[in-house]
């Protein structure tokens, strides 16, 4: 078998003694689309932030492409290939939709407006892409800050995809999002896996269940059971663990 791209192994994380993740490990292959559930605190972001270089691992081993990341910088891990939109999305409300795209594909990060003006033609393309890939054209000149909120999810999702990243880590990108807006971005989402590795965190089943990939269930921090949803959710520990939750 070939080597996972990404892999956690026997991750625990504490927080003064508190176990936010508990001997968890989890295998990414390239190009798979992965969902990960369960409720609230179970762990899911932290799960993100120990491959992020955000928290380090308290025990256990995080490793992508065989190489270790524990102890890696942030911005490190981020250059390695690995990219994230955290649960609030991140983009700059005052800029235009394509100031945040020619900003997100320049390589310098400072002094930006005036180096956006010698963005190569390559780049000014990618831009005009992802606009359109995430359906923003319309909104070239409109203000981030006057997106709806699935607008802004996908604008960071574009900003995300502009730095090319080999991995996407995805932090409840529906939260607050319109029914309609929800099976937009399951669309969108699928259409990135294959060139992209992805990991989706969701409470929305729907959402799960339209994006028809792989559940992985945490809970209290570690790893309850993986499998295709309609299994994963007549699991009795599952569904014990969801009981009292409004989600579904
Ligand atoms: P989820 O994203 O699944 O809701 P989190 O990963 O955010 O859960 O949190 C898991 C648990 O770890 C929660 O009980 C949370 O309060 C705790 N936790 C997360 N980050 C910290 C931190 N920096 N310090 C202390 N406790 C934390
Ligand atoms: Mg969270």
């Amino acid at each position: 078998m070939t080597q996972p791209l990404l892999e956690l192994h026997d991750v625990s994380v504490s927080f003064d003694g508190f176990y936010a993740l508990t001997d968890l490990s989890l295998t990414l292959n390239k190009g798979e689309l992965k969902s990960i559930i369960g409720p609230n605190g179970a762990g899911k972001t932290t799960f993100l932030d120990v491959i992020t270089g955000k928290v380090r691992p308290t025990k256990g081993t995080v490793t992508f492409r065989g190489k270790s990341l524990v102890g890696l910088s942030e911005q490190r891990i981020s250059r390695e290939g690995i990219g994230r939109k955290f649960q609030t999305p991140r983009v700059f409300e005052n800029l235009t939709v394509l100031r945040n795209l020619e900003l997100a594909v320049s390589p310098h990060k400072s002094a930006f407006n005036l180096l956006i003006d010698k963005l190569p033609t390559s780049a000014k393309d990618e831009v005009q892409r992802l606009m359109h890939y995430v359906g923003l054209a319309p909104f070239a000149t409109t203000r981030a800050g006057s997106l709806s909120h699935g607008q802004k999810q996908w604008l960071a999702i574009a900003t995300l995809v502009a730095q090319a990243p080999e991995v996407l880590l995805l932090d409840e990108p529906v939260a607050g999002l319109t029914d309609e807006e929800t099976v937009r971005t399951a669309e969108l989402i699928k259409s990135l896996a294959g060139d992209h590795t992805v990991v989706v965190i969701e409470h929305d089943m729907e959402f799960i269940r339209d994006l028809n990939a792989p559940v992985t269930v945490l809970h209290q921090g570690q790893l309850l059971t993986e499998g295709p949803l309609e299994q994963v959710k007549a699991d009795p520990r599952v569904i014990e663990v969801y009981l009292g939750q409004s989600d579904d």
